[in-house]
């Protein structure tokens, strides 16, 4: 059992969602989406250490999972079996809701990704307007910024990971897991998750 760490994402306040959800079309989906990416990330690190044969508090990643989100659950890629898919998805759940919530963030998340080409498109284009219009000054400019985003984006892409694009799965439940193709037909199994109204004031109160 990892224990919780320092600096991660704090138990929110008591919300009542059903007010929210009466409120604002589509807000149950958007928080949905964000917790069931969080549990994305979770199982990924959970059948990782599963495949290790170890628990251990450093995160080992082998690279051969992803996973993509949506509001009703998440797709996973990569070799793996129903029976130890489900076991993970659901210890995954049970460790975010009993306080581990580094779980929730994912190194290589398309979160980051985005966030690094945002960063680097941002200050090379700031240099680009700001330094003199000289080839040099220029080319150092670009060279300054694009070392400077790659120092910014991890620390940026973690951040809008834990405040933007997920969240503690307190409203979730693991409904079922099965094999299936996604969108673009590629093969995949398919987390399943229901919403539960209750959960959330428990845990967070
Ligand atoms: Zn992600």
């Amino acid at each position: 059992m990892l224990t919780p760490a320092q600096n991660a994402q704090p138990a929110a306040a008591p919300i009542d969602f059903d007010w929210f959800a009466q409120q604002l079309p589509g807000w149950r989906e958007w928080v949905m989406l964000r917790q069931a990416h969080a549990l994305e990330h979770a199982t990924v690190w959970v059948l990782n250490e599963m495949q290790a044969q170890t628990v251990s508090t450093s995160r080992w990643d082998d690279g051969n999972l992803g996973g993509l989100a949506t509001d009703r659950g998440f797709y996973l890629y990569g070799t793996v079996e129903v029976p130890q898919l489900n076991r993970a998805a659901r210890c995954a759940l049970r460790r975010l809701q009993q306080g581990d919530w580094q779980l929730a963030l994912h190194p290589r998340c398309g979160t980051n990704t985005l966030v690094s080409l945002v960063v680097a498109a941002s200050l090379t284009l700031g240099t680009s307007v700001l330094l003199p219009r000289s080839p040099l000054a220029q080319l150092v400019g670009m060279g300054t910024a694009l070392t400077l985003a790659t120092q910014l984006a991890p620390e940026l892409g973690s951040w809008t990971q834990q405040h933007l694009t997920t969240e503690i799965p307190f409203n979730l439940q693991v409904a079922r897991v099965f094999p299936t193709v996604d969108l673009w037909g590629r093969t995949a199994h398919f987390v399943q998750v229901e919403w539960c109204d209750s959960a959330r004031l428990k845990f967070a109160s």
